[in-house]
């Protein structure tokens, strides 16, 4: 299969997305010797976190092969004035589209090519924006082959990877101003990033200027957030114990994987 022809006899491509997430990172790792041909592309946002940058990096090395780095045509700043200066939100995620999509699209062109997507096999589907172009098709290899999230953590220990250092403040790779960040996770920011967070705020300040509400994180500015810290840690807190607790008992730990799982809300392709 990895050989197939198009009709057209220009060979199949075979790509695989890298988010600097631990899940697009063990595939890659997993199908390297699997999938000879395969190429690896990181659609960088210009937005990304210093350690996302770092994992790609040492990602690339280990896998002794050119991550292709796409760009987007224009940047982030661009789009927020052509979209009147409202900031992306879960509903209107026009920074996907323009940030990781578009540039994925045009590098792959008309060419007939197969993606490799690295949902597990243990976690729901994730909501989120794959191609929808005719000539990509998506593979699910963790999927296909029963590899779970202890798998992943194994495929990196092994490699000696291990986990992106922004696992111990945050549950997915993106863009430092993601929305889908928790509010404990900006919190994180401020402290990691001190310089990252200003700038997230600063987004917020011209509707704020203007009198209008628009917020990163749902219901609140950046500033009343950090204002709040110790609560905010606090219900974090709270939470992971609920979890915790319901994890011993059987059929709430499922309902809970089912309905709660922190990390089904990103979108695949910048979040995996
Ligand atoms: S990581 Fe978040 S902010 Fe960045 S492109 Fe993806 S959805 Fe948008």
């Amino acid at each position: 299969m990895n050989n197939d022809e198009t009709s057209s006899g220009k060979p199949v491509r075979h790509l695989l997305g890298l988010s600097g997430g631990k899940d697009s990172s063990a595939l890659a790792i997993y199908l390297r010797d699997r999938v000879p041909e395969m190429e690896y592309f990181f659609a960088d946002t210009g937005a990304e976190l210093p350690e996302t940058l770092e994992y790609i990096d040492m990602l690339e090395d280990y896998l002794g092969k050119r991550i292709v780095r796409l760009n987007p045509n224009r940047s982030f700043e661009y789009y927020l004035k052509l979209n009147g200066n409202f900031l992306p939100t879960v509903k209107t995620r026009w920074c996907t589209a323009e940030l990781k999509i578009r540039p994925f699209e045009e590098y792959v062109g008309e060419d007939t090519a197969i993606t490799y997507v690295g949902i597990r096999a243990d976690e729901p589907r994730r909501m989120g924006y794959l191609s929808t172009k005719s000539n990509i098709s998506a593979r699910y290899p963790f999927i296909e082959d029963g590899i779970g999230k202890q798998d992943v953590i194994d495929i990196l220990e092994s490699a000696g990877l291990g986990l992106p250092q922004y696992y111990e403040w945050r549950n997915r790779s993106g863009c430092y101003f993601c929305f889908f960040q928790q509010k404990e996770e900006w919190l994180g920011l401020a402290e990691r990033h001190p310089d990252l967070f200003e700038k997230a705020k600063s987004y917020e300040q011209f509707h704020k200027d203007a009198g209008r509400s628009q917020t990163w994180s749902q219901g609140e500015y950046l500033e009343d957030l950090v204002a709040r810290a110790d609560e905010i840690r606090e219900k974090a807190k709270e939470r992971k114990e609920n979890k915790k607790k319901a994890a011993n008992k059987k059929l709430i730990d499922k309902f809970s994987q089912e309905n709660n799982d922190e990390e089904d809300d990103g979108c695949l392709i910048c979040t995996l």
